[in-house]
């Protein structure tokens, strides 16, 4: 087992009874306190410790870390590094932060300059991405789309159980939490027997994704195996891929997606570590017809994340409108990486890989307006008595994502977004 994930573990900070941060998860973020520079960050409760100091004061493993990886505006750096390395860090982070462990519980001088509040501090960007693919690996959303977009007796497409399909996405876009994103404008064509028009999306819509951030892969040429995949992913964020249905469905042939998508997606600001999520893996669904060797993994490789996805607006606290898992993607994260790279492409540090739509099988869990309205035909009443058949200017769109087994449950905290309207066209 891996020390730091040690149920038994306790810290000397206070952490919250529902804290999505006990001292089993200690994920990795950028923050800024208010009157400083960015900095490398883990959290532990309601607490930001802030790793660019500890290094300076001399408790950070100062052989393999420089002062530059942590006082830095990414984790790219130590992205670049390799698994042994993150799991050094983590596990002397987790040393530092016991209960018994007096070095820095007892030094208060230097706890009150490494440890700070995270309601003072603002969260940046964790990673500097640089190129971003996302997938469309649940089966239930890859069906659900099918049927209404194509064939209900030929709802998947032939090549979808053989390989991940998936896209290469716009990188640049990717948002952090807490930043808002304007309702975007462009072609539709809602009337197929009339010209296309131009104006505000009028179809809106989250798509509840998870994704995961790699380190330094291997060279141009080169292929990640099934088997050693997991050692290139650092760890996962929430991922709402925002997406205008309209665009989406005038302009998509023959290519796929573009500035349906291009326009924002968010992700959550701390990066949970692949090591702090193995205690929650699970069987994946089983594959049928069998998968080609290259795509064989051996073992858990699905994780249970109870996903749920929240819309709140001033009129309305948040409220509920799908309650998914991560446990129910059909290919998993080693099968993506390895299909990612069995034609020689490249992984660099701080890529990030979407999983696509996760929705479940029943409709409380689809991870989409478009699958949970139907494509609009059965709207969802909200608090104030108004409905939703996709998301309304101001409406601020929230995902959770916690992992429970035991005592523990460690999450994810959350990624909300409001949406803005439209420029004037
Ligand atoms: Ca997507």
């Amino acid at each position: 087992m891996i020390a730091a994930n040690d149920p038994a573990l306790r810290s000397w900070v206070d952490v919250p009874a529902e804290s999505d941060f006990p001292i089993q998860n200690l994920p990795f973020g950028i923050v800024r306190p208010a009157d400083g520079e960015p900095r490398v960050a883990v959290r532990i409760g309601d607490m930001a410790l802030d790793l660019a100091a500890l290094h300076a004061a001399g408790l950070l493993n100062p052989a393999e870390f420089e002062a530059e990886d942590f006082a830095t505006k990414s984790l790219n750096r130590i992205l670049a590094k390799d698994k042994a390395a993150w799991r050094r860090l983590r596990d002397r982070v987790s040393t530092l932060l016991r209960h018994d462990n007096p070095s820095l519980r007892d030094n208060e001088q230097l706890r009150a300059a490494c440890l700070l509040p995270v309601g003072e501090l603002q969260m940046l960007m964790p990673v500097e991405v640089g190129d971003y693919t996302d997938f469309y690996s649940s089966i239930e959303h890859a069906t659900n789309v099918g049927i209404m977009f194509r064939d209900p007796e030929n709802a998947l497409l032939p090549n979808w159980k053989h390989l991940p399909v998936g896209y290469h996405g716009r990188a640049s876009s990717i948002i952090v939490s807490g930043q808002d994103v304007r309702r975007p404008v462009g072609q539709t064509r809602p009337n197929d027997s009339e010209p296309p028009q131009f104006g505000p999306t009028r179809l809106l819509d989250f798509e509840l994704e998870m994704a995961f951030v790699t380190g330094a892969g291997k060279e141009l040429g080169q292929r990640i195996t099934s088997t050693e995949a997991d050692d290139y992913i650092f760890g996962m964020v929430l991922f709402n891929d925002w997406s205008a249905r309209d665009i989406q469905k005038w302009e998509y042939v023959p290519l796929g997606p573009f500035l349906a998508k291009s326009f924002a997606s968010s992700i959550s600001a701390w990066v949970v570590t692949l090591d702090a999520l193995e205690p929650f893996r699970v069987a994946g669904p089983e594959q049928d017809p069998p998968v080609q060797p290259y795509l064989h993994t051996q073992g858990d490789k699905n994780i249970d994340i109870d996903l749920e996805v929240f819309i709140e607006n001033e009129a309305f606290p948040a409220h509920r409108v799908s309650h998914s898992n991560f446990k129910y993607m059909y290919w998993n994260m080693a099968q993506q990486l390895t299909h990612q790279t069995v034609n020689g492409c490249n992984v660099r540090a701080g890529d990030m890989y979407a999983s696509g739509t996760i929705s479940g099988p029943t409709p409380d869990s689809y991870g989409s307006m478009l699958e949970i309205t139907w494509r609009g035909s059965k709207p969802v009443d909200m608090p104030d008595g108004t409905q939703r058949k996709f998301i309304n200017d101001h409406d601020t769109v929230i995902m959770r994502g916690t992992c429970r087994k035991g005592d523990v449950r460690i999450g994810f905290g959350e990624v909300r977004a409001r949406v803005l309207p439209a420029l004037e066209v």
